[in-house]
C-alpha cells in the first residue's frame, strides 16, 4: 500500500511564520487540511488556496477541538506576541498564551494527532547567560537553571515542559524548536509588534522618503543578536517535526551582529548613511544572544545558512513595496475625499 502523507494542521497560520509554513508545506506536496488563526481572514499575512482557512480563538476549548480534528501532524505556532516593545509591556497577555498551548495539546491528544510541533523561543534562556554583548552562544542546556525573559519566556518554557510530559505520559510525540529572531517578507513591519530587522528597514525607508537623514535606535546599538531568514525557519521547522529529536532544540542562525551592524547593512542596501541617535530608555532585551548550533548540526547535519545580507535585501525590498502601496492607498483616499 502506498505511504500516505500525514494530514497537517497549522495554528497561527495568519501570522508571519505560520503563513510561510503553510506555503512551504504545500510546495512539498504535504496535504495541509486546515490553517487557523484568531484574526479575521482579511488580516492574515498570507492565505493559501485549497486549505480550510478558519478564524478561531484557540484559547477557547471548543475551537481547539475543531482545529485539531482529523490532523496527524499539528504545528502550534499561535501566540499573542511581538518584538521587545510588545513583550516587555504585555507580560500578562504573553503568559495567557498558555491557554492556547494547553488547549492545543489536549485537543491534539483527543484527536489522535501523531506529532505535535511547538514553536518555542530563545527567550527561554537564562538571562544571566546573556548579560554581555560578547556572550557565548546559547546551547540547549542553558535554559536551566531557569531565568527566562519575564512573561513571554516563562510561558514558552512552561509550555515546552508540558510538551515533554505529554510525550512521556500520554505518548503524544512532541517536537520543540527554540526559534532565534526570525525575519523576512510577509511579517509585521509597523504598529508596535515589529521586530528589529523590520523596524530598522522601515525606519531607513522612512528616512529616505522624508529626507530627514536620521535614525533612532533602541538601546546603545552594541547589543548583539543573530537573525534567521524565514526560508531557513520553514525548512528547519519541518526537519525538526519529522526528526527523532525529543528535546527542545535551537533553530537559529549563528551569524552574530550588533544592532549597529544590522543598521550598517540596511543602510548599504538602501544606499544611504544616516545620523544615529540612541534611545537608552527603550526596551532592548538582553545584551547578547546567539544560537549554538552544535546540537542541530549533530542531529540533522544541517543549520540555517542564508546570509543576513541576502535575507535583509529581500526583506527590505518587500517592506519598501508595502510602504509604497500603503502611501498610494492613502493618497487615493485623500483624492477621493477631496473630489467626492
Ligand atoms: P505572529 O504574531 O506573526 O503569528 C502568531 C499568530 O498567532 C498571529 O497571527 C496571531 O493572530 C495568532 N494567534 C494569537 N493568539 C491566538 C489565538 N488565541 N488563537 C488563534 N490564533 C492566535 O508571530 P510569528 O513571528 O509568526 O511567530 C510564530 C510563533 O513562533 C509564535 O509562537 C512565536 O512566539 C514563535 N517565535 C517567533 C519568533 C520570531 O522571531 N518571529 C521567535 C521566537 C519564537
Amino acid at each position: 500500500m502506498a505511504h500516505e502523507a500525514p494530514r497537517v494542521v497549522v495554528c497561527g497560520a495568519g501570522g508571519f511564520i505560520g503563513g510561510h509554513l503553510v506555503k512551504g508545506l504545500l510546495r512539498r506536496g504535504v496535504p495541509v487540511i486546515r490553517a487557523i488563526d484568531i484574526k479575521p481572514l482579511e488580516e492574515w499575512h498570507q492565505l493559501a488556496d485549497g486549505v480550510e482557512n478558519l478564524s478561531l480563538d484557540l484559547r477557547n476549548k471548543e475551537s481547539s477541538l475543531i482545529a485539531a480534528e482529523g490532523a496527524k501532524h499539528l504545528y502550534q505556532l499561535a501566540a499573542n506576541m511581538g518584538g521587545m516593545g510588545f513583550i516587555e509591556n504585555n507580560k500578562a497577555l504573553c503568559m495567557l498564551n498558555v491557554l492556547t498551548s494547553t488547549n492545543m495539546l489536549l485537543a491534539a491528544q483527543e484527536a489522535g494527532v501523531e506529532r505535535f510541533f511547538y514553536a518555542s523561543s530563545a527567550c527561554v534562556y537564562n538571562a544571566r547567560k546573556q548579560a554581555r554583548p560578547d556572550a557565548v552562544a546559547l546551547k540547549e542546556s542553558d535554559a536551566y537553571p531557569a531565568l527566562p525573559e519575564d512573561g513571554y519566556g516563562w510561558e514558552k518554557l512552561f509550555s515546552e515542559r508540558m510538551c515533554r510530559h505529554f510525550e512521556e505520559e500520554f505518548g503524544l510525540i512532541c517536537r520543540v524548536a527554540r526559534y532565534h529572531n526570525v525575519y523576512g517578507s510577509h511579517g509585521t513591519w509597523g504598529g508596535g509588534r515589529e521586530k528589529a530587522p523590520a523596524a530598522i528597514c522601515r525606519k531607513v525607508i522612512e528616512a529616505k522618503i522624508t529626507g530627514a537623514h536620521e535614525i533612532n535606535i533602541w538601546g546603545d546599538g552594541q547589543q548583539t543578536r543573530s537573525f534567521m531568514y524565514i526560508d531557513d525557519c520553514v525548512e528547519g521547522t519541518q526537519m525538526i517535526m519529522n526528526s527523532n529529536i525529543a528535546e527542545p532544540i535551537n533553530l537559529g542562525s549563528s551569524e552574530l551582529v550588533t544592532i549597529n551592524q544590522l543598521v550598517d547593512i540596511v543602510e548599504e542596501i538602501a544606499g544611504v548613511r544616516l545620523k544615529r541617535t540612541y534611545d537608552l530608555s527603550a526596551p532592548k532585551g538582553v545584551n547578547g544572544r546567539n544560537s549554538d548550533n552544535s546540537m542541530i548540526l549533530d542531529r540533522l547535519g544541517w543549520e540555517p545558512t542564508i546570509r543576513l545580507r541576502d535575507g535583509l535585501e529581500k526583506t527590505y525590498r518587500w517592506i519598501e513595496m508595502e510602504m509604497a502601496e500603503e502611501a498610494a492607498k492613502q493618497e487615493s483616499g485623500v483624492l477621493e475625499a477631496l473630489v467626492g
